[in-house]
């Protein structure tokens, strides 16, 4: 059953989704050679209680950590431990909050020093399929239309698209329906209506597309061992189109990386930096 919500709720939506955006992008002034991925979950764990939320992932499902670290060949699901990142990883960071009984959710693959061309190339794929998606996600349109587009994007450039992992909706509960696959037929499945919010999260793999996890319940890892990127945001539809609820903003603003690919997807009204700012969200 596909929860609608109404403007407040969307709002507060936007609220928990927003405290995601700054924790991601905390962390990206975090994330260097020599850290480990269970020093950067304590630090989210702190920022997000700061903030007046609780973390999303921590015991869902008795998962043990704030974040799902994922380094290299990890898909979604890596448990955070005292390993040291080193130069030329890749870390995929998903995140979740709780806040005023609505999650936010969305997640970041983050360089850790200097990256190969040949992920560099992945990272930045997998970032631009996630907007193409979102792109169709707009009322009148299907499941499959999203997924379509996501996985064309995606093999057009010679990546492999994870299968049993999907996007979802969101809401009171971390995950509701529909489920949002990064992979799909044009006009097939769900049809999208005013008011729905989802998460929609390519995981995309260098090689195979199979996948396997590993004996401690949780961690997916790609069957040939070649990296593997995640990126997610949460998007409402407000007037039958797609609005972004989370941004990459404040991990860009660290980062140094300009781009206009969220612009299309936010209102003059919310979403952008300055108004996040001008709200005292910042
Ligand atoms: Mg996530
Ligand atoms: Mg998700």
């Amino acid at each position: 059953m596909i929860h609608i919500k109404n403007r407040e709720e969307i709002e507060l939506m936007r609220e928990s989704a927003l405290i995601v955006s700054k924790t991601l992008g905390m962390l990206a002034s975090e994330v260097k050679p020599g850290v480990t991925t269970l020093h950067l979950d304590k630090l989210a764990e702190a920022f997000i209680r700061d903030h007046g939320a609780v973390p999303g992932f921590l015991g869902l499902y008795d998962f043990p950590n704030t974040l799902c670290m994922s380094p290299n060949a990890q898909v979604v699901h890596g448990i955070p431990n005292n390993t040291p990142l080193k130069d030329g990883d890749i870390i995929s960071i998903d995140c979740g909050a709780l806040k005023n009984d609505f999650y936010g959710d969305h997640a970041y693959t983050f360089a850790v020093g200097e990256i190969s061309e040949e992920i560099k190339k992945l990272l930045e794929v997998t970032r631009a399929s996630l907007y193409v998606g979102i792109e169709q996600f707009k009322v009148g349109n299907r499941v499959g239309d999203v997924g379509f587009a996501i996985q064309k994007f995606t093999e057009d450039a010679g990546y492999g698209v994870v299968r049993e992992l999907v996007g979802h909706g969101l809401g009171k509960k971390m995950h509701e329906d529909p489920e949002m696959p990064n992979y799909g037929k044009r006009g097939k499945g769900k049809k999208f209506v005013e008011g729905m919010v989802v998460a929609i999260e390519p995981m995309t793999n260098l090689g195979t597309k199979n996948i396997k996890q590993l004996k401690d319940g949780w961690t997916i890892l790609t069957a040939d061992g070649k990296p593997s990127a995640h990126f997610e945001h949460n998007i409402a539809i407000i007037d039958g189109s797609p609005e972004i609820l989370s941004t990459f903003d404040y991990v860009h603003e660290v980062l140094g990386i300009t781009t206009d690919e969220e612009l299309p997807f936010k209102t003059t009204s919310h979403g952008n930096l300055e108004s996040v700012q001008e709200r005292g969200m910042a």
